[in-house]
């Protein structure tokens, strides 16, 4: 029994000295871990010292190297001088590389406006950073109205049937028309005259030449000595230019829609001379189209006309503005 305790002693020895052993062990691995674990956030720590003392000429030299390639970006030195230094400091750490990619492509974008701003038109950059595109880009549209005739000495002619006088009718007409486009909110109206005064051909010419007009349109009344027929027509300058047969022909149509016994379509030149023109057609240095709003002597085309002039007045608004669109550049 003796041995056996003494045998039994040992064994709880040995085991509490195993037990004890793999005890110290345990607490050597814990405390081996606790001085690694401090050892490496004080490793860490320098490392990061180390980079914030490092970073700000990292900051430095990417900026420098923007600024150099940039040039116009006036910006970013502000900025880095005054409150980059601490921004710098907080993402160097993790961010740095990202950083310089986000600069590389701010540098490329940078390059990218400096080599385009060269090659573009100043005046479009310059208009569409400061002004809306609407107010810069497009200029109103400008028509010259001339209305036949005018003043005691210009009465054109007369009508056999009730004695009126075309340049009475003319302008009727032609401030029906400007009534018409003045509500077009992109459209200037240019008139050679709006009462009953007497104009020179070459200055209601030169009035719409002044005007930089895009379009002259002028307004007579027809006659002829018969007194068989009625109707419209429109006369272009003998080269047949198509911008003026075009706005002739759209208003033609037009008027046609309100009413008219019948539309001639648009002539070049003049009644008897195909090679000679009207004076302000010729002088205009514009598309322009003289229109023959029926006959004076005719007398359902008085009926018409007395009936439908405003009409024809915004009927022909809508083609210029048509013709405006089609034709001009602005
Ligand atoms: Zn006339």
């Amino acid at each position: 029994m003796g041995n056996r305790r003494e045998e039994h002693y040992r064994r709880l020895q040995m085991v509490l000295k195993w037990m004890l052993a793999v005890n110290l062990i345990l607490v050597g691995i814990v405390v081996m871990l606790g001085v690694r674990t401090a050892v490496l956030s004080r490793e860490v720590k320098q490392l990061a010292e180390q980079l914030e003392t490092v970073a700000p000429d990292f900051g430095g030299g990417t900026d420098g190297e923007s600024d150099g390639l940039s040039g116009i970006e006036t910006d970013e030195p502000d900025e880095s001088d005054e409150g980059s230094a601490s921004k710098a400091d907080q993402s160097t750490e993790s961010t740095t590389a990202e950083d310089l990619e986000v600069n590389a492509t701010e540098e490329e974008s940078d390059e990218e406006q400096m080599t385009e701003e060269p090659t573009a038109e100043v005046p479009a950059t310059e208009a569409s950073v400061t002004e809306p595109p609407n107010e810069v880009g497009l200029r109103n549209y400008i028509v010259c109205l001339d209305a036949g005739h005018g003043g005691p000495g210009g009465k054109g002619a007369t009508s056999p049937l009730d004695g009126r006088i075309e340049s009475h009718d003319t302008l009727k007409l032609t401030l029906a028309v400007q009534r018409a486009l003045e509500s077009y909110s992109d459209i200037t109206v240019v008139m050679t005259r709006t009462e009953d005064v007497e104009v020179d051909n070459g200055v209601r010419a030169q009035i719409a030449n002044d005007a930089n007009a895009d379009l002259f349109v002028s307004f007579h009344r027809n006659s002829n000595t018969s007194g068989d027929k009625g109707g419209v027509e429109g006369w272009i300058h003998s080269s047949n230019p198509s911008d003026s047969r075009a706005a002739g022909e759209l208003i033609l149509a037009a008027m046609e829609k309100v009413g008219v016994t019948y539309n001639y379509g648009v002539k070049s030149g003049t009644w008897d001379e195909p090679d000679v023109n009207y004076k302000i057609i010729r002088l205009a240095e514009m598309p322009a189209v003289l229109l023959e709003v029926g006959y004076l002597n005719y007398a359902r085309d008085n009926e018409l006309y007395d009936q439908n002039y405003e009409a024809y007045g915004r009927a022909t608004a809508e083609a210029i503005y048509t013709w405006l669109k089609d034709w001009v550049v602005r």
